[in-house]
């Protein structure tokens, strides 16, 4: 299975960054070495001083396909659950910086805790108003609604299908809003999607 992030997908992040709006879905990926499944800690790596939680969206992939149409992507995932696009800020900024890859900054070890849990899309009424959050150590830090993605979940399996094939079990991480900020070993990370805790992420 593979792991395809969506980069600058809320108006609120990119300005707290001071990025561009892109017109297309920014588009990277995490290796399956990046998982963290079943409330396991979260280490934060050596060679960064400011890993920045990222709570997102994240799409099931449920069947294979390419060159899929917008109308019929809804039919390719089939539950959404939380992730955290655990970031290492300092280095993708180093990297911005020297216009190279962002990947050793995004997709290192341990860099991608999904929740346990799913929610079944028939589950969850209309995937545009889905509300989530971040609690860090029970502080609200970030809150997203879906109605607010710049690209929406069917245009992004649209755009990421003409390049890459989906295939069932491959995840999608739909970009994060506002609030992301670095974290220290001791902080207690939970992930809410409307008001269920989905996901729990220790820091060590
Ligand atoms: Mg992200």
């Amino acid at each position: 299975m593979k792991i395809i992030c969506v980069g600058r997908n809320y108006a609120d992040h990119i300005a707290e960054l001071q990025n561009e709006t892109p017109s297309d879905p920014v588009i990277f990926m995490k290796p399956e070495t990046a998982l963290v499944q079943r409330g396991q800690p979260f280490f934060v790596p050596d060679f960064s001083r400011d890993v920045h939680h990222e709570l997102e969206l994240v799409l099931r992939v449920c069947k294979n396909g390419r060159h899929i149409d917008e109308e019929f992507a809804p039919t390719y995932y089939d539950a959404i659950g939380l992730g955290i696009d655990f970031t290492a800020r300092d280095l993708q900024s180093e990297l911005k910086q020297k216009g190279l890859p962002w990947e050793l900054a995004k997709a290192f070890d341990g860099s991608a805790p999904i929740s346990p849990v799913f929610r079944p899309v028939s589950e969850l009424g209309d995937v545009r108003n889905l509300n989530f959050r971040l609690e860090v150590n029970g502080q609200v830090r970030q809150r997203g609604n879906s109605g607010l993605l710049l690209h929406p979940f069917a245009r992004i399996i649209s755009f990421v299908s003409q390049f890459i094939t989906l295939k069932q079990g491959d995840l999608i991480f739909t970009g994060t809003p506002a609030g992301v900020g670095p974290v220290v070993p001791g902080d207690e990370l939970r992930g809410f999607l409307d008001d269920e805790l989905l996901l729990s992420v220790p820091v060590r």
